[in-house]
């Protein structure tokens, strides 16, 4: 039997990266569009964003984030990348504030049959990081709509 805790770990494969259309594209607080901002122009970059309310904007992008190092595989500004990226797999609908695990992720379908039937499993514990910016952006949001 195996007792190793299932815990996901990202591939670092290429596909959460990349947005086919804008719609899939993250929503960010308005804090972190300026850190964006402020780091795009750091590589002569320009970011444009759409308003949603609440403080919530839509990152307007299509195809490969400028951010993403397709050589390495990796988010070049990792420590300061947006809630919605830190929350991936985790989808959260922001109408109902529903979440969501992507099946368009390479992961979560290696591990969809462990996922949908392991009773037993803790999805707290298998998300537990992802849960937190899930939190922490939740708890943004109700603070920017109370002000
Ligand atoms: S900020 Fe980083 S994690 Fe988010 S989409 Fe861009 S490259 Fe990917
Ligand atoms: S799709 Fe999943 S496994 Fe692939 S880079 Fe994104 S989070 Fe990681």
């Amino acid at each position: 039997m195996n007792n190793v805790p299932l815990i996901f770990n990202c591939y670092h494969c290429i596909h959460c990266c990349f947005f086919v259309s804008v719609e899939e594209a993250p929503i960010v607080l308005e804090d972190e569009v300026e850190v964006l901002r402020r780091k795009a122009r750091e590589i002569g970059k320009e970011l444009e964003f759409t308003k949603l309310g609440n403080g919530l904007f839509r990152w307007v992008l299509k195809g490969f984030c400028p951010f993403y190092n397709i050589k390495d595989r990796r988010c070049s500004i990792h420590q300061v990348k947006p809630l919605s990226c830190k929350m991936y797999p985790l989808l959260l609908n922001i109408k109902t504030w529903d979440i969501h695990v992507s099946t368009a992720c390479d992961w979560v379908l290696e591990h969809l049959n462990e996922l949908l039937y392991n009773h037993d499993l803790n999805l707290s514990e298998v998300f537990k990081d992802e849960l937190r910016a899930v939190r922490t952006l939740f708890k943004a949001y109700l603070l920017k709509s109370q002000t």
